[in-house]
């Protein structure tokens, strides 16, 4: 490999994050496990010790190449990032980024259909530092402008938002932001940089559930935050006084997901379209959630914005109630019943997204249900909905 770059992603995922120097001709960077580093001499020792990096053994705590290798990649699929810190989880990292940039007596605005432990972690912890927390309409685009108060030092994005899949301004509300001197994050975890890259559009820092799509196999936790040249210093800095390590043997699981990430992601998304669009011709279904489809807030945005679609979405079934949402769910064959997604299987799980709001409860015109469409064949998956829809008839009567 010559190293010149691509701005392809299918080349992006297969040439992210390897380096000759901490890999020599092996094509994967070895599992290095380490908490001691030993030096040559007290000079050696020094010298190490005053460096300002993240990319030279020093103490086990701060990685091997097999973390900067994976932290290295996504740094890669962000146009204009500057580095990537690894957290053991998703909520880890959303939690390092806010850690970030606030400070007691600041204000977060966060977005309404966030993650619900994102929420939890804005109301309980940031409360308790003296942080207050505003939520905002998914849809408010740049009437951010008018929420921003002189303590707002933060605005906390995720798009589409969690169970209700509302699609973002994410530029519009960057350059309300940027006006005002205040800091912008997102939460990318259903979109990742494959699908729609943040920090070129001005975002300051994106987070990522790495659970999911980067991980891709269901079997490890691993988070990320990708800052740009403005903040990953202070990113650096907390990640490192919060001790936030990662196992070896998790972020190389995390390299090898990352590797087919585009396959799998073109395989989740098209499959995933295929089942919302024949979901959304169906008389039990009253609206398809998926940011693609017409049906779901912010459909226009998505086009103009996101490079394709992601294989999670939800939707509303015409009346009904928890009995016969659950006679749909419990007999299915091909879709486990269980949280987390972005894995090669697929699942579903009822939702109730009004308990999770604060400023924009919806009524829905009956139960909902999230599916995240695997990669087993779509007439399976199809077949198997097409047998829940009949028994939620028939328990609905
Ligand atoms: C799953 C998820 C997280 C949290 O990730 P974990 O690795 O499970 O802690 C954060 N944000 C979104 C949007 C998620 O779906």
């Amino acid at each position: 490999m010559s190293g010149g770059k691509s701005d392809k992603p299918a080349t992006q995922v297969v040439q992210a994050g390897r380096r000759p120097e901490w890999t020599g001709g092996i094509v994967n960077p070895p599992v290095w496990r380490a908490s001691t580093i030993l030096y040559d001499s007290v000079a050696h020792l020094r010298a190490t010790g005053a460096k300002d990096t993240h990319h030279t053994l020093f103490y086990g705590r701060r990685g091997t190449p097999t973390q900067w290798s994976l932290a290295d990649a996504l740094t890669e699929l962000e146009p204009g990032a500057e580095a990537t810190f690894l957290y053991p989880s998703g909520v880890a990292a959303v939690a390092a980024a806010l850690l970030t940039v606030l400070s007691p007596g600041d204000e977060l605005l966060l977005v309404d259909s966030a993650y619900d432990p994102t929420r939890s972690l804005a109301t309980g912890l940031l409360a308790r530092m003296g942080i207050a927390t505003r939520f905002y309409d998914p849809m408010i685009g740049a009437g951010i402008a008018e929420l921003i108060g002189p303590q707002t030092r933060a605005i906390f994005m995720e798009s589409p938002g969690s169970l209700t899949f509302e699609v973002q301004d994410v530029p519009a509300i960057v350059a309300a932001a940027r006006a005002r001197g205040v800091a912008t994050l997102i939460d990318n975890t259903w979109a990742t940089p494959l699908l729609f890259p943040t920090i070129g559009l001005g975002v300051d820092m994106a987070i990522l559930a790495c659970t999911k799509y980067i991980v891709g196999h269901s079997d490890v936790m691993l988070g990320s935050v990708t800052a740009n040249p403005a903040w990953f210093k202070r990113l650096r800095e907390t990640s490192f006084q919060l001790g936030q390590h990662v196992s070896p043997d998790d972020a190389w699981l995390g390299s090898r997901g990352l590797r087919t990430m585009k396959l799998r992601l073109d395989r989740h998304g098209e499959s995933a379209l295929a089942v919302a669009r024949w979901l959304a011709t169906r008389p039990e279904v009253a609206r398809v959630l998926h940011p693609a489809l017409p049906d779901c807030p912010g459909h226009e945005t998505f086009l103009r914005d996101f490079r394709g679609p992601a294989g999670l979405f939800a939707f509303e079934l015409a009346g009904g109630d928890d009995a016969a949402r659950t006679a749909l769910i419990d007999g299915l064959e091909h879709f486990g019943i269980g949280y987390s997604w972005g894995g090669y299987e697929s699942l579903v799980v009822p939702i109730d997204p009004h308990r999770y709001r604060s400023v924009t409860r919806r009524q829905a015109a009956g139960p909902m249900v999230r599916l995240q469409i695997g990669l087993e064949d779509v007439d399976d998956l199809i077949a198997d909905l097409a047998a829940g829809l009949d028994r939620f008839s028939a328990v609905r009567g």
